[in-house]
Order: C-alpha cells, then structure tokens, then sequence
C-alpha cells in the first residue's frame, strides 16, 4: 500500500525496505515500450514512466535505495547514455510526494542528456536524488556526514553508470564525504584531487553567453550595458565582477539574503551595482529595465505572469529551467521579441569544468577554455549564433532549436565505449543489484 507515487517518500522508504529490502529498479524494456520493474510491487512507478511521463520519455534507468541507518530514499535517474556514463548533479530536497520526487529526477536528467552533449562532453545524462527528510537532521553535521556516505555507497554498488556531483542542497564538504565511498563523483574538493565548485566557470560561460548573444543581436559588446540579476549566490556573484571587470554600465540586483547582501555591497563599494533586498516569491526585479535578464536563482520564474512585465533585449542568466514551460514561454519571448539563450547552453560551463577531473587539472584547461573561445564549433559562441540563425530562419524558437540539436548529440555512441552504461545496467539487473541490499 505504501509504495505510492502519492505517499511521502518517508512512508516510501520504509516500504522499500520493509517489503523489498531497501532496492529497486525500472528499466526500460524497448520490447514492451515500456518499463520492467524489480518487483511486481514497483509496477505502478514502471506504468507511471510509461504513460505519464512522455514529456521525457527515454530513460534508461531509475535505481531507488533506502539510506541503511539513515532510512532515506535514494534514487539515480539515468536518463540517455549513448554518449558515456550518465552524469548529474545529486539533489537533497524536502519533496512532498513520491511523484514530485521522480519527475524531478526525470525532467533533470533528460536535461543533463542535452546540456552534456550540446557541450560535446562524452557522458550521458543522470540526476540523484536524496528526499530531505522534514526536521533538523539535515542539519546536523554528523547526520549529514553518514547520509553522504550512505549516497555514496549506493553510487558504487551501481558500479560506474551513474556519476553524482553538487547540486542543490549539497556542498563540497557532503562530495567530500560522497567520495569517501565512492569513486564515482566530480566536483570532488581540491585538496583530495578534485575539480571543487564549479560556479566560477559557470558564472565565465554565462558572461561568454551574453557577450555571444548581444553580437548576434547586433548590440555590440557588454561596454554600458545594464544587466538585470536575480540572485547573487555563487555563481550571480562571480558573475557581477566578471561585468564590471568587462565594463557594464549598471547591475541591478535582487537577494533574498540580507547578511550576503551588506557583504556584497562591501565589496562593490564604488562601483555601479545595486542590490535590492527582496523576499522569496517577489519576481519585480525581472520587470526592471535592462539590455541583458539573468535569472540567477530559481527555476521555472519566466511563465505567463512575468513574461508581459520584462523590459529586456536579451535573457541569458546561469539558472537552470528558468522558463515554467520551455515551449509556450520560448514563444511567449520570441513573440514580444526578446532573444532567449537556453539555460544549459549558457550555464554548461559547469559540467564543462568538472568532466575531465579524474585525468588530472590544469589551470586554465584548453579542454575548458575552448567552449569559451570563438573559433570552435561546439563553443558557446558559435553555438549560440548557429541556434539564433537557425530559429530565424525557420521560424522556431531558439529552446526549440536547441533541444533539436543536443537530442541528435544524445544518440552518438562513445568513439571507444559505446553504450556501454547500458550494458552495465542490464547486468545490475541480471546480477541480482535489487535483492543484494
Ligand atoms: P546559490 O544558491 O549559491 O545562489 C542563489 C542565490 O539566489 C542565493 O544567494 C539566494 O539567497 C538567492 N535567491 C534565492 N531566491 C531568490 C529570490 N527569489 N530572489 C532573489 N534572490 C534569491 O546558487 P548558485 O550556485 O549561484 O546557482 C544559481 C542558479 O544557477 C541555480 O538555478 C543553479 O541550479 C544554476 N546553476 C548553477 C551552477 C553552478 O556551477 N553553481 C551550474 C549550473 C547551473
């Protein structure tokens, strides 16, 4: 009974381990067009997969595990992995259902699939997922320690076909412990050989983008441009000194965070930055008048209540899934004739910058630095100006063309592996992985 997609996923878990040993799977039966699952007992999720999420159809795989002494529920989506190991960040959040949980994991690892391939990178798309149990145990620092460690674990006993890294509601220090259980992790912290927090690179690539996008609306560069932010976290903030550093005009800021505010503020002093204190859920600053919006905080701000209000030429900002509904949004922009850079072209930068980490770091990485440069084709820049030409010219959106190219990307196996995730997954499947808690 309480394996429901309606259930909280606390009740879920203990479910999962009460009737079927804390594991389970879905996996993708191309035979059936469907899913097969590890139990007749998950059939439900395998028929929700099939039927109710065609909006991101495809994936290959969903793993779902109980934490053994935490109790919470684990899960690595595997979305496409044509082009290597499915990769994406691991999520720690407080979801309401068991449904909210696995769209989640769904919509964003389809995503990882484009943004991934988009960017020429040899992996395939994932996502994980930890559901934050209510309470302060999240919290405390010890608590914490064994989750991660406990994510960890669960990452190696799917043995290479699934890649976690920081997302939200994680931090190095939770990589750190992730890494002390599996090998399968990026944006490990320097100091045990990794990459680290991606969010400068991210906030560089953001800035290559709306330079790219300004040139190919024959607005010239950044030099006096006002730049509208929501957000000033790691990456809003790296990117405001990067324009200021490229000579805007003016940044006009929101935060919600009063004490990062005054800290910004501090060091901006003299230069011409604004930043407004504003409360969860006001989306005024994306009315403000600019050349270039950023959405640099949530998801899902740009729908049908903000989109009339917008003042801007341009949106290109580092967060992810900005629009609430990628095609009607991307029409509702092109029509009002504001030029919009799909968010996992402009924020690639971080995956970009953490894909390579197990062969060792440079310092400035011509592997990383060439998406940034103008004479490569699978660079920001070109990329960009080849998706503009492309919506122009045939009278698509922009999110359209892009989703075109980086699902034809998606299907390229691996010059040397092939699809060799695949193969792994069907033998977690063959070999027992469900009844081997
Ligand atoms: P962050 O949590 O460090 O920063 C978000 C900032 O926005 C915080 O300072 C927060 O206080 C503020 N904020 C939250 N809600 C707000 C609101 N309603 N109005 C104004 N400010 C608000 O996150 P980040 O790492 O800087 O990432 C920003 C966005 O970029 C996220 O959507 C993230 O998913 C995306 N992204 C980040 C990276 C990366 O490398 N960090 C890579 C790709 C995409």
């Amino acid at each position: 009974m309480a394996l429901q997609l309606n259930g909280s996923p606390e009740a879920f878990a203990d479910a999962l381990r009460g009737e079927l040993g804390g594991r389970g799977w879905l996996i993708r039966d191309d035979e059936r067009s469907g899913y097969r699952a590890s139990s007749p007992r998950l059939e439900p999720l395998a028929d929700f997969l099939s039927d109710d999420c065609r909006d991101v159809r495809g994936h290959e795989a969903v793993f779902l595990a109980t934490g053994p002494v935490s109790g919470a529920l684990f899960a690595a989506v595997i979305h496409r992995t044509c082009r290597g190991q499915a990769q994406g960040g691991l999520r720690h959040w407080p979801y309401e259902d068991v449904e909210s949980f696995l769209r989640d994991g769904l919509r964003l690892s389809a995503g990882m699939s484009r943004k991934a391939a988009l960017a020429r990178l040899w992996w395939g798309g994932g996502k994980g997922l930890i559901a934050r149990a209510p309470g302060p145990a999240s919290r405390d620092p010890e608590s914490r320690r064994a989750l991660f460690q406990e994510y960890g674990a669960f990452v190696s006993s799917l043995r290479g076909s699934y890649i976690t890294a920081e997302d939200v509601g994680t931090s190095p220090l939770d990589m750190a412990e992730i890494f002390r259980t599996t090998r399968f992790a990026t944006c490990v912290p320097p100091d045990h050989g990794g990459a680290g927090n991606p969010s400068g690179m991210t906030a560089r690539g953001v800035a290559c983008a709306m330079e790219a996008g300004l040139e190919a609306l024959g607005m010239g560069d950044l030099v006096g441009k006002t730049v509208v932010l929501q957000g000033t976290g790691q990456v809003g903030s790296v990117l405001v000194r990067l324009l200021l550093e490229r000579g805007v005009g003016r940044v006009v800021a929101s935060e919600i965070c009063p004490i990062r505010r005054e800290t910004l503020l501090d060091e901006w002093d003299g230069e011409p930055v604004e930043i407004r204190l504003s409360q969860p859920g006001d989306l005024g600053i994306l009315g403000e008048p600019c050349d270039v919006l950023a959405p640099a905080a949530l998801g899902g701000v740009l729908g049908p209540k903000t989109i009339p209000d917008l003042q801007t030429k341009l949106v290109c900002g580092p967060a992810n899934n900005p629009l609430c509904d990628d095609e009607r949004d991307a029409a509702a922009l092109a029509e009002r004739g504001i030029a919009y850079v799909p968010d996992f072209l402009a924020n690639r930068m971080g995956i970009v910058s953490v894909c390579n980490e197990q062969y060792g770091s440079l310092r400035e990485d011509p592997e990383v630095t060439r998406h940034l440069a103008a004479d490569w084709e699978g660079g920001i820049r070109r990329t960009l100006h080849r998706l503009f030409q492309e919506a122009a010219d045939e009278g698509v959106t922009t999110v359209r063309a892009a989703l075109r190219l980086a699902d034809r990307l998606t299907l390229e196996p691996h010059p040397i592996w092939g699809h060799r995730t695949w193969k792994l997954i069907e033998s977690l499947a063959a070999n027992g992985w469900a009844s081997s808690a």
